[in-house]
């Protein structure tokens, strides 16, 4: 590896930091910027042990759009993963959980995810068991244009299934978080947890034609995000959030 590629700028303070040991510290600067985790990197940080759902799904390209076979086939042999669902358990509680792959065409949602998504709300439906999803995702997969639209309602009705049974869900978003989970899933969790400075909204700056965000911090004035919590906090408090009863939730 080159030397310089041993080192990251900070997003918050601009200097100039080390990967191990910012790895070390959970991908945090001193300065309190939180920087991007990979999804190996969050399973480590979050689970006691997991074990991955078998799936017979996989990432397709329902509409030939031009280059996405080779690009999803480049990305699985580069050890990428398209939206997982995976049983474990999270300080000694077990759970079901999904989680995304932002280096995975920017972890948006293609029919094949709202499918793993979907499973993974049923599976936990049936066994009785909460649902923690960590949310990374730039939202549907444009490549597979109204495939991914449509597959919407099914995630909406995964989760309200998964809600109306009285389960606690779980979701901790990451930066950043844009469009169909807003619409779909989020809404009905139980906590909607955020990192520090995760833009979560369902447009973002690109898309708005100008250069504002909506932070985690604005959301949880709007109520959207029911807490934010720093990622050292992070898997002492989904635990606590886990074993509680569904009623003593923020209603969704
Ligand atoms: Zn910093």
């Amino acid at each position: 590896m080159p030397e310089w590629e041993r080192f990251v700028k900070c997003g918050g303070c601009q200097s100039i930091l080390f990967k191990p040991s910012l790895a070390a510290s959970l991908g945090v600067c001193e300065c309190g910027h939180h920087h991007p985790l990979n999804v190996h990197q969050r399973i480590s940080m979050l689970f006691d042990d997991f074990e991955f759902a078998e799936l017979d799904v996989m990432a397709g390209d329902p509409l030939d759009f031009p280059g996405l076979d080779e690009k999803l086939a480049g990305l699985r042999n580069a050890g990428n993963v398209a939206p997982s669902s995976a049983g474990g358990g999270v300080l000694g509680v077990a759970v079901r959980s999904f989680f995304f792959d932002f280096d995975f065409i920017g972890g948006t949602i293609g029919s094949a995810e709202a499918e793993v998504i979907t499973r993974a709300y049923e599976r936990a439906t049936a066994e009785r068991k909460p649902i923690l999803g960590v949310v990374r995702s730039g939202g549907a997969r444009v490549q597979e244009g109204l495939f991914s639209l449509f597959s919407v309602p099914k995630m909406v009705c995964g989760a309200a299934q998964h809600r109306d049974a009285g389960l606690v869900s779980v979701l901790l978003l990451a930066d950043p978080v844009m469009a169909s989970p807003m619409i779909s899933f989020i809404p009905f969790a139980t906590h909607r947890l955020a990192e520090p400075g995760a833009r979560v909204s369902f447009a973002g700056g690109r898309v708005k034609g100008h250069d504002t965000e909506v932070l985690a911090e604005q959301q949880l004035e709007w109520g959207l995000v029911t807490e934010i919590v720093e990622r050292r906090h992070q898997r002492s408090t989904i635990r606590k959030l886990l074993a509680a009863p569904a009623e003593s939730a923020n209603p969704g």
